[in-house]
């Protein structure tokens, strides 16, 4: 058995297993060799994903899964593991690195005027035409849908399979006839998210992601990455619009760190920064206050549980596998509290916009987007009902009958 290196750029690494006798199951020799070339790859830190195939007969993602589990909880060392199919490592390799690097703009292409909450609702149509898909549809919501070169797109492949099952997940390219992207100008004044209208757009056979009729466990997982991402706590990172509509690609970093924590281009958004709340509580003469002292201590600590909580479940301590979705709930909090101390610090200043106020606007601005994250990436109400149902193992929602193909239901 030996383990070959492939360097594929930003930082994704393809390790291949070439060991005749792998099907089914890694041997424990080949489990220790690989977590040994795990540290290796990881020495330098550069490492983001690493992409594993096996050589090997019979040797396919979906299998050896017991392992891979293993390998995940003991190799402290990956940010990122997946045992791939031949199929997926290819796409992997071609859509991967420009989105480690920034090259290329993505936009979350699942939401429609009838399918929001109940995504698995969705009516946009994919239509099998040789070696492409021709989609029809329309999607709402897209956050940075203008800026993005490509969309993770749902949509129907199958009307006769059941709601969950005629789904399938596609790497969708923006730009291109029959796509127009329409701004939706939200209350902050922003236009953030878009309208996409899609008229017989085409795309290949070969950007189906996870294959035909598995688009619903693919936006799941979609959905559970961008849950604990947004609710992993701590200050707000970076963040910076990539690809090269957005013309920042030229830029030097430092121009972006600088405005850390208070990132107005973010389309996200943590709240106000603990730090920025407890220097505006001096600005104003009311650190000495009690009551803004408690809230700050009780936002930091919340944000602290909550920091620690995501850790843990990122280092292989997932108790429920519902962290993501608890995170999310505590960010929606977190959001929503330091809006409520970032006002009671400064009191009527909070109504008024940048140009009026005498703290730049950024409380008033935090006022007016902080009902957002509490709808995107899934509303609260839906996040307690995963919860409650796949934790707590509480009754489902009353619905029709899981197996009635999707023809036959109501439309939203
Ligand atoms: C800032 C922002 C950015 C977004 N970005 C994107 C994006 O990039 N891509 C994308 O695809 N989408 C995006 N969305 C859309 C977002 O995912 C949806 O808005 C969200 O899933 C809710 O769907 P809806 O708006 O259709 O509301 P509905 O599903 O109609 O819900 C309306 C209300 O009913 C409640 N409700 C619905 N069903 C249930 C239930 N079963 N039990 C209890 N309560 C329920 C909801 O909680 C909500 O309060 C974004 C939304 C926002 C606000």
């Amino acid at each position: 058995m030996n383990i070959l290196i492939k360097n594929l750029g930003s930082g994704v690494k393809k390790v291949i297993i070439n060991d005749p006798n792998t099907y089914n199951s890694l041997s424990f020799q080949t489990l220790n060799s690989l977590l040994n070339t795990f540290k290796k790859l990881d020495k330098d830190n550069s490492t983001k994903v690493i992409v594993l195939e096996g050589a090997g007969k019979g040797f396919s993602a979906g299998h050896n899964l017991k392992e891979v589990r293993e390998l995940k909880k003991r190799s402290k060392y990956l940010k990122l593991f997946n045992l791939c199919s031949k199929v997926m490592i290819q796409i992997v390799e071609r859509l991967i690195p420009p989105i480690i690097d920034g090259s290329l703009a993505w936009c979350q292409l699942f939401s429609e005027p009838g399918a929001g909450s109940d995504l698995a609702g969705l009516q946009t149509r994919a239509i099998k035409d040789g070696d492409e898909w021709i989609i029809t549809g329309q999607k709402v919501w897209t956050s940075g849908g203008h800026l993005a070169e490509k969309g993770m797109l749902i949509a129907r492949t199958d009307i006769d399979a059941p709601k969950h099952q005629g789904i399938t997940y596609f790497a969708f390219d923006m730009d291109q006839p029959g796509v127009e992207v329409r701004p939706l100008k939200e209350m902050t004044g922003r236009a953030l998210f878009n309208e996409v209208f899609i008229d017989e757009a085409r795309v290949s056979n070969d950007d189906v992601i996870g294959g035909i009729g598995n688009g619903w466990a693919v936006a799941n997982t979609t959905l559970m990455v961008e849950r604990s991402s947004l609710g992993s706590g701590g200050p707000e990172p970076v963040a910076v619009p990539a690809g090269t509509k957005a013309g920042r690609l030229e830029k030097k970093v430092g121009e972006y760190v600088l405005n850390a924590g208070g990132n107005i281009e973010s389309d996200g958004g943590r709240g106000l920064d603990i730090k920025w709340l407890s220097d505006l509580a001096q600005k104003v003469g009311s650190s000495g206050d009690p009551v803004v002292r408690q809230e700050i201590v009780k936002l930091h600590i919340l944000g602290e549980v909550n920091r620690l909580n995501m850790l843990r479940a990122k280092a292989g301590g997932s108790k429920t596998g519902a962290e993501g979705n608890l995170a999310k709930l505590a960010m929606s909090e977190l959001v929503r509290r330091s809006r409520d101390v970032g006002n009671l610090i400064i009191g009527a200043d909070g109504m008024l916009s940048s140009s009026s106020s005498s703290f730049d606007g950024r409380v008033q601005e935090a006022t007016i987007f902080s009902p957002a994250p509490s709808i995107y990436g899934g509303t609260d109400q839906v996040q307690r009902n995963i919860v409650g149902e796949r934790v707590l193992g509480l009754p489902k929602e009353p619905g029709p009958n899981k197996e009635t193909p999707f023809k036959e239901l109501l439309q939203n």
